[in-house]
């Protein structure tokens, strides 16, 4: 009998055939809306495998219905939808998409912030709208980004790859994560900072970390009091991460000077959310990795990590390494 593999959404065709050549498939793809929980609960009774997306909850509830269930595979390189701790329990093993998604992810990082830095959305919506009467010597002025100092928060895979990037602009690079980088410090020239030095210092701040438990809420109120009144935060990470009342009372009241987002904690973000507001907000509707070479190559990664699954081997990127030596 073929494995049973269920999908929450459309995805490249290519790589539903392929998983149809060894596998009963059966996938939500109605309308480009998650697939709703009732559907999910029906259908994780029995599959062997299951192809989700950032946008399901995976949680303990939904694993204690799943009586077959053997791999998960998320379309993301973030877990934090998943409960993984409950997934390996139950055995069941947990993959994501690393690596592939890296460079694309960076880019836009990097986009929005130069974006956010020298206003172009604004401008941009400036010129359509009529207002562009004359070359005005103070207009739509921004902030430097050649030879500013930039923090990244979360020296990981797309931290890295965002130090490099910034490197070709010159900037002075300060980095802060959970276990030092020697051999990035050398390579790029970083320096590695505490948090608090890293946001008193720097001019652009880039939040890169996973969402987790310790992330969570990570930067506040305390943190952006002692941030330079020019600086701007980017965050391409999870919305989370930041603490978004803070952020908007300090964008308001002028403690910082701009952000941008493309991750809200609440997704899609409501229309009259407060940050939504704010002129000094750049807003993406998390489009990180959003390219579509990227996008089919993380496709093809998450049908390779669960057929591997399914044929007894070691996903090549599972998360809940624990259970393999199970
Ligand atoms: P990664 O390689 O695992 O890098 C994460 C880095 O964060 C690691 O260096 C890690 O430190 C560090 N870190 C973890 N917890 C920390 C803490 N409490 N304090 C300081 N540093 C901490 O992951 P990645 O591939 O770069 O991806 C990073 C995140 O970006 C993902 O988890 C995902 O949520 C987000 N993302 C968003 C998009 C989008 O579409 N916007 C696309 C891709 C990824 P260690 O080295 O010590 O483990």
């Amino acid at each position: 009998m073929k494995p049973k593999i269920f999908i929450t959404r459309k995805i490249p065709t290519h790589v539903i055939n392929h998983l149809e050549e060894v596998c009963e498939v059966s996938i939500w793809e109605h309308k480009d809306i998650p697939v709703p929980r009732e559907v999910l609960e029906e259908k994780i009774v029995d599959i062997d495998g299951l192809y989700c997306l950032l946008t399901d909850a995976i949680d303990l509830e939904l694993l204690q219905k799943a009586t077959n269930l053997k791999v998960i595979g998320n379309m993301a390189v973030g877990f934090n939808n998943i409960d993984v701790e409950a997934a390996t329990k139950r055995g069941i093993i947990v993959t994501n998409t690393p690596g592939v998604l890296t460079e694309t992810t960076a880019d836009l990082t990097f986009a929005l912030l130069m974006a956010t830095a020298r206003r172009i959305p604004e401008a941009s919506d400036f010129l359509r709208e009529g207002k562009w009467s004359t070359w005005s010597p103070m207009l739509l002025t921004g902030q430097d980004i050649y030879n500013s100092t930039l923090g990244i928060i979360g020296l990981g895979r797309i931290g890295e790859a965002l130090a490099k990037r910034a490197k070709g602009f010159n900037m002075n690079i300060l980095y802060h994560n959970r276990s030092r980088k020697i051999e990035a410090e050398q390579e790029l020239g970083l320096e590695y900072c505490s948090l608090e030095n890293l946001l008193k210092r720097s001019d652009y701040i880039c939040v890169m970390t996973p969402y987790t438990p310790e992330t969570k809420k990570m930067i506040r109120k305390e943190h952006f009091k002692i941030m330079k009144e020019t600086s701007i935060l980017i965050n391409t990470a999870r919305g989370g991460i930041v603490n978004e009342n803070d952020l908007y009372h300090a964008l308001k009241d002028g403690e910082i000077w701009a952000a941008g987002l493309d991750v809200f904690e609440q997704e899609p973000v409501v229309l009259d959310h407060p940050l939504l507001s704010l002129p000094n907000v750049v807003t993406l509707p998390h489009i990180g990795s959003a390219s579509i070479g990227t996008r089919t190559k993380m496709a093809e990664v998450v049908a390779e990590n669960l057929l591997q699954a399914l044929n007894g081997k070691i996903p090549t990127n599972i998360v809940n390494k624990e259970l393999i030596a199970k």
